[in-house]
């Protein structure tokens, strides 16, 4: 598991040993979403024109800004390149990384 403040691999712990951000799974932590690595590397690739990866990071602004630019091939490339940026991430154990919404890229 990630903590959900600085990003660091605490495993189990509750409590981040680097922030001493308490990392309870089941209280959600604002503005960090936890998606599949696999899913959204592949949906980035794949349709990443679409920005539905961006949907699926919760990142509708600029999921919204992808459609509109989708005929311009721009959003495919960007897909692409977070595609691969995201399934280069080393993932919590279970698969999934965490997305920041203050981060363009995951
Ligand atoms: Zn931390």
């Amino acid at each position: 598991m990630f903590c959900g403040k600085c990003g660091a691999d605490i495993g189990d712990a509750k409590y981040c040993p680097k922030c001493g951000n308490s990392n309870d799974p089941d209280a959600p932590v604002k503005g960090v979403k936890t998606v599949n690595k696999i899913a959204y590397g592949l949906i980035a690739i794949l349709i990443g024109g679409l920005g539905i990866h961006r949907f699926y990071a919760g990142k509708i602004f600029s999921g919204i800004i992808y459609i509109l630019f989708c005929w311009t091939g721009i959003p495919s490339i960007l897909g692409l390149v977070e595609g691969i940026i995201a399934l280069t991430r080393e993932d919590d154990g279970r698969g999934n990384i965490i997305v920041r919404e203050d981060s363009y890229f995951v």
